[in-house]
């Protein structure tokens, strides 16, 4: 199968305060639907550490030395309300970040098609120089980076249908015409931003949702707003912030999604990857605190993302 899943134990090591939604158990559970007969036999990776220097390519130099100095082996170093740094967090943070860049190398050498990087703490929320939002270094912008960089691909395309706006890679790309980033999202919620009329320089879509808005609402955004803007960018790669918190059964958001709405967006995302990019996609675990709904739509996205593979 030209497919593979990127994950590490790693993940397990990154261990926020009792009680922190971002939780190791949210790998736990989508490890364990893995071992499902219906996904078992997707072939799996481990990931490798990134590299500062990649890191460098959507953070500040100061910041992401100031990242990798911070942990202690007897404190939480608090970087905001509720993101911390532990014993054991660097390592998960460099692995989910390098899972990234090893799926990017994977598929621009044509080894796959298609990937899914299974990793925690998230990344969405990064922004250039800051922690916020359970995130520290913003994966699914430093993989973009290095598609451009480092494999010198024009035109780059972030989709994010976390419930939460993905305000750091919305940040990094602002000034980025190459890259268009386009999200739904409900507001308002943490972070504050995501709005229609954020534009950045012609390249970023917003759709907001209200409280209480269904699948079908979520459905008719993408549909109605943001595909369209995809399809008129062909886009050579088509990277996902996959957020799962849009569920109904999300303890931080208030959308009604069910795991069923998240595997017709990855359709649709698959017909677009198809048309534009060689089929080249990668989803990014990004939020989802519920873990039923997080492992029921997990098992959408991946059963979608591998479809005719
Ligand atoms: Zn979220």
């Amino acid at each position: 199968m030209s497919f593979a899943i990127y994950l590490d134990d790693a993940s397990l090591s990154h261990n926020p305060t009792p009680g922190h939604p971002e939780r190791p158990a949210r790998f736990e559970t989508a490890v364990l639907r893995l071992s499902e007969p219906d996904l078992k036999n997707l072939p799996r990776r481990t990931a490798s550490l990134a590299k500062p220097e990649q890191i460098k390519l959507a953070h500040a130099e100061n910041y992401v030395d100031f990242i990798l100095g911070a942990e202690r082996d007897d404190a939480i170093i608090m970087l905001d309300g509720d993101t911390s740094i532990g014993p054991g967090s660097t390592q998960a943070i460099l692995k989910a970040v390098g899972a990234g860049i090893d799926a990017v190398d994977d598929i621009l050498s044509d080894n796959i098609t298609r990937a899914f990087v299974l990793a925690r703490p998230p990344g969405h929320h990064a922004e250039v120089d800051r922690a916020m939002g359970f995130c520290f270094f913003n994966s699914i912008a430093i993989a973009a980076q290095h598609a451009r960089k480092t494999h010198h691909l024009k035109r780059v395309a972030i989709l994010d249908f976390d419930v939460h706006h993905g305000n750091g890679t919305q940040s990094i790309f602002c000034d980025e015409p190459d890259v268009i980033f386009a999200s739904t999202h409900q507001m308002p919620l943490f972070p504050g931003t995501g709005a229609v009329s954020e534009r950045g320089v012609g390249n970023i879509w917003n759709r907001p949702l209200a409280p209480g808005d269904t699948g079908n609402d979520l459905r008719t955004a993408w549909e109605k707003h943001l595909f369209p803007a995809i399809d008129e960018f062909e886009p050579e790669l088509i990277l996902v912030s996959a957020g799962f918190d849009a569920h109904i059964r999300d303890p931080l958001g208030n959308i009604e999604a069910e795991a069923s709405d998240f595997g017709w967006i990855t359709d649709r995302i698959v017909e677009l990857a198809n048309a534009h990019a060689s089929g080249r996609i990668i989803g990014f675990l990004e939020g989802g605190y519920d873990l039923q709904g997080l492992s029921e739509s997990l098992a959408a996205h991946l059963t979608s993302l591998t479809k005719g593979l």
